[in-house]
């Protein structure tokens, strides 16, 4: 294995032009050509196809790529015959005299590289041909593809397994930029490559300082990143009208802010696009639409004014900060009413999707409430084994200390209860804190047992419970915006279960007067 990795040294100089391996590439290329069969998880611009056409030019016969996306096949059969490497195509884009010689080229021996469709992939007279002439390998590119869990399954991707299993001889090697622990298992299992075959690596962004925060003025918050943070910054909020009004207020602050999203006129959004990625010090504020296929290495900050939609989507928007390696700042902002919501929401989706949002969704909240280290959690979550701390995100940069706020917590679950289960968050916390209003008069609630039971430095404690209630579900969003006990609960009533706090409260309001990191 150490000789023929020395051999893919010298050919990955000559023919790619690389003075040596990227990440984890020389482990995955040292896989390959030891025959076995490997899932490679690294993200976009990693070097994922070096991994399987490096092997196709040192072994003998022919590498089968399955590949998705007619355009990105063409793409890569120019760019491996810039290389001198002998490559064909095989989709219905292509003339059918092209396909005939390139079936040709396969039977003769004369092809390292055979990209085709999973449609065509999976066709009987697909299997005949590959019979006929010596296959090296099969690389499945954008595997993700095969698993219901991930986000663009492809039924045909389901029927490569036929055509693997009938070249039990040859190497399987997935390839994909986006897969959580769930895909993963379920991509290794449909395409029978065993569990050691997992090879995950190069998502760490070291110069990104990751911190996320209670929102509680989220116009001052961001006001104050960007006048602390000079250079080019991407504000992300979640709605059109959320765009707008960010805009405009954080436009007074006296930096140029423009603002990006869907609804506005084609014109403007590539005028206001052009501006930033010339702009040095341009503030975007933008949907997630903004960003994609941008090329800007010098944005300094990503602000998430709102919980973004997965991890793997913060990740990706995130991402979109210090690509020149320069240190910068990604800020996120998150509310209980984004995790109310969420929850909305995954009522919607069909009974399919649902387990799938359902984990994405807890992922983000296990991210927003940790304690410890930001970016541990998030290579964790991408199957990396991080060490415990970076240094470089606020947790590690500022350990919060843990409270123990399991009693609160069952006051205010209680309270929702004896209440009905139809009041906010507001008149829940009210009621705790015994304030006598009209409503609580007229309510009858100022006789229960639960009014006024807090007070002093426990008050304080109460709008930080109630997210964290919110975020493990033990609280869920009634559909007229108050609060009902969800599944999570009843353990924490029961005292069953504990409630730690990390962001205690002292910090919180004491943050106001501060200035961040
Ligand atoms: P992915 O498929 O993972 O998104 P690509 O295979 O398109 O990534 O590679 C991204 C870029 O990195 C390409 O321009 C490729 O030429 C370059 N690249 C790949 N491997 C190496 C390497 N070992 N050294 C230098 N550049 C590399
Ligand atoms: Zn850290």
């Amino acid at each position: 294995m150490a000789a023929s990795l020395e051999g893919a040294t010298e050919t990955l100089a000559r023919v790619f032009g690389f003075p040596g391996f990227r990440g984890r590439q020389a482990q995955v290329v040292a896989r390959v050509l030891s025959a076995q069969s490997t899932l490679a998880v690294m993200p976009t611009g990693a070097g994922k196809s070096l991994t399987y056409q490096l092997p196709a030019v040192l072994l003998p016969g022919t590498c089968v790529v399955v590949s998705p996306l007619i355009a990105l096949m063409h793409d890569q059969l120019r760019s491996a015959e810039a290389n001198g490497i002998r490559a064909a195509t095989l989709t219905s884009a292509d003339g059918e005299d092209y396909r005939e010689a390139a079936i040709d080229r396969f039977r003769a021996g004369e092809l390292d590289l055979l990209y085709v469709a999973p449609e065509r992939a999976s066709q009987g007279h697909f299997r005949q041909l590959l019979a006929s002439s010596p296959v090296s390998l099969f690389a499945i590119d954008e595997a993700h593809c095969v698993s219901e869990w991930g986000h663009d399954f492809r039924p045909d991707y389901r029927l490569l397994r036929q055509l693997l299993d009938r070249f039990p001889e040859v190497p399987r090697l997935a390839l994909t930029a986006t897969a959580d622990a769930h895909t993963r298992a379920d991509i290794l299992a449909q395409l029978g490559i065993p569990e050691e075959g997992l090879i995950v690596a190069g998502f760490d962004r070291p110069n990104i300082r990751y911190a996320i925060t209670p929102r509680d003025n989220p116009g001052r918050q961001l006001a104050q990143l960007l006048a602390e943070k000079p250079g080019p910054g991407i504000v992300y909020a979640q709605t059109r009208a959320g765009v707008e009004r960010l805009a405009a207020s954080l436009g007074k602050g006296g930096r140029a802010v423009l603002p990006y999203h869907a609804g506005l006129d084609p014109a403007v959004r590539a005028r206001n696009q052009a501006a930033f990625v010339a702009s040095e010090d341009m503030v975007m504020v933008a949907t997630v639409a903004f960003g994609m296929g941008i090329d800007k290495p010098d944005v300094r900050f990503v602000a998430h004014a709102g919980l973004p939609k997965s991890i793997e989507g913060y990740y990706q928007e995130t991402g979109r900060a210090g690509r020149d390696g320069d240190p910068a700042q990604a800020l996120m902002l998150w509310g209980a009413e984004d995790f109310a919501r969420a929850r909305m929401r995954l009522a919607e989706v069909d009974d399919a999707r649902r387990a799938g949002e359902r984990t994405r969704l807890a992922a983000l909240g296990a991210l927003v409430e940790t304690g410890g280290c930001r970016r541990a959690v998030l290579l964790r979550h991408f199957g990396e084994s991080p060490p415990e701390a970076c240094g470089n995100c606020d947790n590690c940069l500022n350990p919060p200390p843990s409270v123990d706020a399991s009693v609160t917590a069952q006051k205010y679950l209680s309270a929702v209860a004896r209440t009905g289960q139809n009041f906010g968050a507001g008149y829940v916390e009210s009621v705790l804190t015994g304030q006598s209003t009209e409503r609580s008069m007229t309510n009858g609630h100022e006789g229960l047992s639960v009014f006024g039971i807090v007070d002093g430095a426990e008050a304080a404690l109460l709008k930080p419970v109630g997210r964290a209630l919110m975020v493990r579900g033990a609280l869920l969003p009634t559909e007229h915006g108050g609060l009902m006990l969800g599944p999570a609960a009843r353990a924490i009533l029961k005292g069953e279960e504990a409630l730690a706090l990390v962001a205690p409260p002292a910090r919180e309001r004491s943050a106001r007067g501060r200035r961040r990191e």
